[in-house]
């Protein structure tokens, strides 16, 4: 079939700009569900928070919206995903993690990368990440969680998130991510996933690839005033596409004084003499969110004092 975007996409009523949010439909008889965000806050927020440089806010932007897309499949409110990609490029790596809620939070190993470009325009993440892999954790918080990992694709995380899909879960997958950026920060973020369900055939798994390829970024859809809704319309080519719900989604990290605590407690004796040999104790940095914790050496001695009665071990 030809893709004739260029007359369907303007007939299509454009909803006013609203803020970071998921939907998710079916079309094409329940046989291909899709999801589709925008992420732009929650790409800003993490700019914000760790001062990324471009190239480091483009390849964290996207893992952190295919996995807030991701979080929509866990059921329980304790349910987490966690996707790490280890690279031998620049950035080394990027830790990503959302709960049911999809509200996420993550960091890239080194926010601060050379800007370099795969063409005009076009941020190069693939070598900056570079050849390694992609882990995905899903973990319930009760019994084994469980952990997929595939060799990264291309390192352009898209790719890779539809590969760990195809690889490990044996759902074939589309994923399309994307963060647009000019000198003043980040302009649109986005993105979407596409899967077929078993059943589907091979006519329509054929006709929805030729589609994928000829569909535009999901940013430059985002800049022509698109929300999530209309990707997904325009995505699916389905009079009959049924909306199955629109959630918001952002960036939040859960650390606290009291889960810094609870870390402290559980390093091995070798650390903790290292710590409470500091005068004034010690200070910690929430990895995802850079918030500081410091603990006063009364306050570490309470701590191992209290773990090790716990677990019922002798005092030194
Ligand atoms: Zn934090």
């Amino acid at each position: 079939m030809t893709q004739d975007l260029e007359n369907t996409a303007y007939a299509l009523p454009l909803e006013p700009p609203a803020g970071d949010h998921i939907v998710r439909a079916t079309a094409h008889d329940g046989l291909v569900r899709a999801f589709a965000a925008r992420t732009t806050d929650t790409c800003r927020e993490m700019v914000r928070i760790h001062g990324l440089s471009p190239v480091a806010a483009a390849a964290l932007g996207r893992l952190a919206t295919g996995v807030q897309i991701m979080s929509q499949d866990l059921k329980n409110p304790d349910d987490r995903i966690t996707a790490i990609v280890r690279g031998d490029g620049s950035l080394r790596g990027l830790t990503v993690t959302c709960g049911p809620d999809a509200m996420v939070r993550g960091y890239a190993w080194e926010p601060v990368v050379e800007t370099t470009y795969r063409s005009a325009g076009k941020l190069d993440v693939g070598s900056a990440v570079g050849h390694g892999t992609l882990t995905v954790i899903r973990d319930s918080g009760r019994g084994e969680p469980y952990i997929g990992r595939v060799e990264l694709v291309s390192g352009e995380i898209g790719d890779d998130l539809a590969a760990y899909y195809a690889n490990s879960e044996q759902v074939p997958s589309a994923v399309g991510l994307g963060v647009r950026m000019d000198g003043g920060g980040i302009l649109h973020a986005g993105g979407f996933l596409v899967q077929l369900m078993p059943d589907a055939g091979e006519a329509l798994a054929e006709w929805m690839q030729e589609r994928m390829a000829g569909f535009p970024d999901v940013t430059w859809l985002l800049n022509e005033g698109f929300g999530p809704r209309q990707i997904l319309d325009l995505l699916m080519g389905d009079p009959d596409i049924r909306y199955l719900g629109e959630v918001p989604c952002g960036f939040r990290c859960d650390c606290s004084r009291e889960r810094m605590s609870r870390n402290l407690a559980t390093l091995g004796d070798e650390d903790l003499h290292d710590l409470m040999s500091e005068p004034e104790g010690a200070e910690l940095t929430c990895h995802f969110c850079g918030q500081r914790y410091h603990f006063f050496r009364e306050d570490l001695q309470a701590i191992f004092d209290h773990a090790r009665d716990r677990t019922g071990q002798d005092q030194p």
